[in-house]
């Protein structure tokens, strides 16, 4: 034992006698038992040949599960093990435990909600990433961290061809940032916008206070807009009112700007609106070289959401989709959609980088570093919410450089084919009926008939887990959405889809008619 132990057990102070103690019993420990380095090589490419067997093999399970709720409580102990378990024990829980539980999202029959996007080279990046493990709040923290992101940002942007105000690596003022969800996105966006207006709102009238002005601030989207919009209001705390679309569930100038006039007259301050390229219900895009032109005029900021939609801009015949963002004060789609980058990863750009550096800048004294002024230096932590980050710019960079851009085209217009392919079966069929426009890799379709008719086939569907849906409301219309979402799926997972719902939808049909 060292002398230096020994110095401090006359103390008077009883926490430096228990530390002591701590440190004496530390000393007498064994080592502590856990994975080495030669057991972390076996079991990683162990690992690796599982994920690997798992996706190949993944159509052989049923697409969704087959539990109640509440059914891994039963099969696990109620209390963390006292004493280390072996790998083998874990790994064989995990078919036993987990498996049963999972609804395979990249199996090629899962066609419900958005794909979440998956590949073999993000998959690899985002294990260097958890090894670097490094927490990039600041460009000091991991200088990589910071500075890959802004040119992979940059990357991703041209690659959408972005106006050049959105590109950090221009004399603009703009740049982009990975935000973990297009959710925070756009509450990042509607804060920076609050801040803004609040700030302008006080420059000529010094004495209203924030709060006086906040409940004055009022934020419009449209009524198809993902409900992450209607919750950035309530959790920025401004009032959100919905606009009504057109027949193509789009949104359009004149209502925007009628309602805008009706919330003036009774003196409120419009301040932010949300567009929406490619809706959750039926990707529908709002019609942004109308309404961009509104936002400016009125002071208000512009943010536009293309969650799902924001990948297919890299193809050029997508593009003119995007056009009217040279509007937007900020913009932001999810690459851990459908551009083969693993969640999460969800790319945001500003015009003015300082609108929302401004916003959010608390600078504690340690987390200060020394070329902070120089006006070079990003520090990630005044674009988001949380302090800390992972290395996510590693996927982008993995998956960019190894698809290429003209594979991840290609990649794009396969979707979309599908769903094209799928939307001919459907109105070749006359008992169903197509409910919107076919853009992108989504249709939206129904049997002609009631909405409990609709209900009723989808549970079936569901029931039997050959292939999984979610459904969606249009203009109170109960609509089944078909979106290709697996970078497996091929024309014959679509065309047994389709084998299986006509089946189903057949047998529904007799028995109403029994
Ligand atoms: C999927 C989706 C979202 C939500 O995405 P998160 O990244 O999970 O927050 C928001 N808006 C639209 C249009 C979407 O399709």
């Amino acid at each position: 034992m060292s002398p230096v132990l020994f110095s401090h057990t006359n103390s008077i102070c009883p926490a430096a006698d228990h530390q002591t103690a701590q440190f004496i019993l530390l000393r007498l420990q064994p080592p502590l038992a856990r994975m080495d380095a030669g057991e972390f090589r076996r079991r990683g490419k162990e690992m690796v040949d599982y994920v690997a067997d798992y996706l190949e093999n993944i159509e052989q399970r049923p697409v969704y599960p087959d539990v109640e709720p509440g059914y891994l409580r039963k099969l696990i102990p109620t209390e963390a093990p006292e004493d280390p378990e072996s790998y083998e024990e874990v790994m064989k829980d995990v078919e036993r435990v987990i498996m049963p539980g999972v609804t395979h999202w990249h199996s090629p029959n899962f066609f419900a909600y958005f794909p979440t996007a998956s590949s073999y080279p993000a998959m690899l990046a985002d294990m260097l990433c958890g090894a670097i493990g490094c927490i990039g709040f600041s460009w000091a923290a991991s200088p990589a961290c910071t500075e890959l992101e802004t040119v992979m940002l940059d990357w991703l942007g041209k690659m959408l061809k972005l106006p050049d105000c959105f590109i950090a690596g221009t004399e603009g003022h703009g740049g982009g940032v990975i935000q973990s969800t297009a959710s925070e996105a756009t509450l990042v966006a509607l804060l920076a916008a609050r801040c803004k207006s609040v700030k302008r709102v006080q420059a000529s009238n010094p004495k209203l206070s924030e709060a006086e002005i906040c409940s004055k601030l009022v934020a419009y989207t449209s009524e198809q807009a993902h409900s992450s919009v209607e919750r950035a209001g309530l959790i920025g705390g401004v009032m959100m009112k919905k606009v009504p679309t057109d027949f193509n569930y789009s949104l359009r100038g004149p209502l925007l700007q009628k309602m805008i006039e009706e919330d003036k007259a009774a003196g409120l301050i419009p301040f932010f609106f949300c567009a929406t390229l490619g809706t959750t219900s039926c990707c529908s895009f709002d019609h942004l070289p109308d309404l961009g032109p509104i936002c400016i005029k009125e002071n208000m900021w512009m943010h536009v959401d293309a969650a799902y939609a924001g990948s297919s801009f890299i193809c050029p015949e997508f593009r003119p989709l995007l056009d009217g963002v040279e509007f937007a004060d900020s913009f932001n789609f999810n690459p851990h959609k459908w551009l083969l980058i693993n969640f999460d990863c969800s790319a945001m750009w500003v015009k003015k980088r300082t609108d929302i550096i401004g916003a959010f800048k608390v600078e504690p004294f340690y987390l200060k570093h020394d070329n902070q002024e120089s006006g070079l230096v990003t520090d990630y932590r005044h674009w988001q919410i949380p302090l800390g980050r992972r290395f996510r710019s590693l996927k982008m960079w993995f998956v960019f450089r190894m698809f290429g851009i003209k594979q991840l085209q290609a990649y794009i217009r396969k979707h979309v084919a599908l769903a094209k392919e799928f939307e001919s079966l459907v109105r070749a069929d006359k008992r169903f009926e197509i409910c919107a426009e076919v853009v992108l890799g989504l249709v939206c379709f129904r049997v002609k008939g009631s909405n409990e008719l609709n209900q009723a086939l989808l549970k079936r569907i569901t029931k039997c887990r050959e292939i999984h849906l979610v459904p969606c409301q249009l203009a109170g219309r109960v609509v089944l959405r078909f979106c290709v979402c697996a970078a497996s799926t091929e024309s014959h997972h679509v065309q047994s889809a389709w084998q299986h719902i006509t089946q189903l939808t057949f047998e529904l049909l007799q028995e109403q008619i029994n």
